[in-house]
């Protein structure tokens, strides 16, 4: 992919506010290239499960993007890249419709809930597959899907994911 026009969305764990947040940062090969030697496969996460239900989900909502011919998903130590260490996911194929490329930071991974995994996998597939971008930092979007601030300790039911997931495709 071209570095200079890639675009990340990254998603982040304030530890002591306990709020993740999403920015974008464009044109930051530096930061590519960091998060890309710090990632590796987990072919026991089943990442791909989560990718082939985000396509299914968009189909029941009668959304029918192209499915990208890269798909890209892995772990990245982004606890060891200075500037991410606070960094749960990060997303990288927004506006690149032949890509989807995530990075995921293991030790967030490994504590969040399976609702909490899911909404993070969601709001990157939305950015990656969908192109669509963070909400505004209103009061009003918070709970929303794409809301760039999130408690990480309030996401832990399914039914928050499902509920929040499907407004997002309604609006479509
Ligand atoms: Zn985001």
């Amino acid at each position: 992919m071209n570095k200079n026009k890639s675009m990340f969305c990254l998603f982040a764990a304030l530890s002591l506010l306990l709020i993740s947040s999403c920015s974008m940062c464009q044109s930051d090969s530096y930061l590519y290239s960091k998060v890309k030697s710090c990632s590796y496969d987990a072919p026991e996460e089943h990442f791909d499960v989560y990718v082939d239900k985000f396509y299914r989900d968009l189909g029941v909502f009668g959304i029918y993007p192209v499915r990208s011919a890269v798909q890209i998903v892995k772990f990245s130590k982004m606890d060891q890249i200075k500037s991410l260490t606070h960094i749960n996911a990060l997303s990288c194929g927004i506006d690149n419709d032949e890509l989807i490329e995530i990075y995921i930071n293991p030790y967030f991974w490994e504590k969040a809930p399976k609702a909490l995994r899911y909404w993070v996998m969601y709001h990157e597939l939305a950015h990656d597959v969908l192109n669509i971008s963070d909400l505004s930092d209103l009061p009003s979007n918070n709970g929303r899907l794409m809301y760039p601030y999130i408690n990480t300790y309030e996401i832990t039911h399914m039914d928050q994911f499902i509920e929040a997931s499907h407004e997002l495709f309604d609006s479509l």
